[in-house]
């Protein structure tokens, strides 16, 4: 049984299991877990998943700045395979007090960090609480910043003292390659961006279609350094408030 003592060994088991492998021994093992999904090329991981679960809990992050046509594509997965997809919203009077000092579009000017904090990490913590681990589609290939990324671990971001919460990333060890195959094998619906040269998609003003030798993680942050180039949900630094 996976728990959080033997959670290096079950890393260590899972080295060499492909991510089915891993969903079916993961969601056999514990209960409370869900699918964190950005509607991107993770389409993969939750169609996966459902089909070893067909209530698998799923969540996705409405920020309130995705792409009309994610928010779309969405929706699409949540009716086609009548998952119950659980939307996050930021707080509302935490949003309002932020774009009111500093309007729409301070993370030109001073970084991405505050407005992410408010939009993504505080709505996100608020519903890992409540859950003993969450499933991402995170891949070493992805940028500089996801080179180590482990298949399973415990999230330190994200637990607390009374707490411990476990992470895993089945896709890990997996290539964008990888993925888009299983995604055209068996006929998953994607992202219609992808098809504009989008790669790593996440909300629409920090998010930019990439040239054919550009890294995916290029697209997203542009005016920022790559080592800044996540917005706290895999950063084990990041602190982010929920006042
Ligand atoms: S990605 Fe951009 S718009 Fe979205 S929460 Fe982060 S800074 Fe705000």
């Amino acid at each position: 049984m996976i728990n959080t003592q033997n959670i290096e060994a079950i890393n260590t088991e899972f080295a060499d299991y492909e991510p089915k492998q891993i969903l079916k021994r993961v969601l056999a093992d514990i209960d409370n877990i869900a699918i964190s999904f950005s509607g991107a090329e993770d389409v993969a991981l939750v169609v996966m998943a459902w089909k070893l679960k067909k209530d698998i809990k799923v969540f996705s992050l409405d920020t309130g700045r995705l792409h009309p046509e994610t928010m779309q594509f969405l929706e699409r997965i949540r009716k086609e395979y009548k998952i119950d997809i659980e939307f996050l919203s930021p707080e509302a009077a935490q949003l309002e007090a932020f774009t009111r000092a500093k309007g729409l579009f301070s993370f030109y000017e001073d970084g991405h960090e505050q407005c992410c904090g408010i939009r993504k990490i505080a709505p996100l913590r608020k519903h890992l609480q409540g859950l003993s681990a969450w499933i991402t589609g995170q891949r070493k290939d992805q940028s500089p910043t996801r080179s180590n990324v482990p298949v399973a671990q415990i999230d330190k971001s994200f637990s607390t003292p009374e707490h411990t919460l476990l992470k895993f990333n089945p896709f890990a060890n997996w290539t964008s390659a990888q993925v888009w195959e299983y995604i055209r094998m068996f006929d998953v619906p994607y992202n219609p961006l992808h098809d504009q040269g989008f790669v790593s998609i996440g909300c629409q003003p920090c998010t930019k279609p990439i040239g054919p030798n550009q890294h995916e993680r290029e697209g997203r942050w542009w005016w920022e350094e790559a080592t800044q180039k996540e917005c706290g949900l895999h950063k084990p630094s990041v602190i982010a408030t929920d006042s």
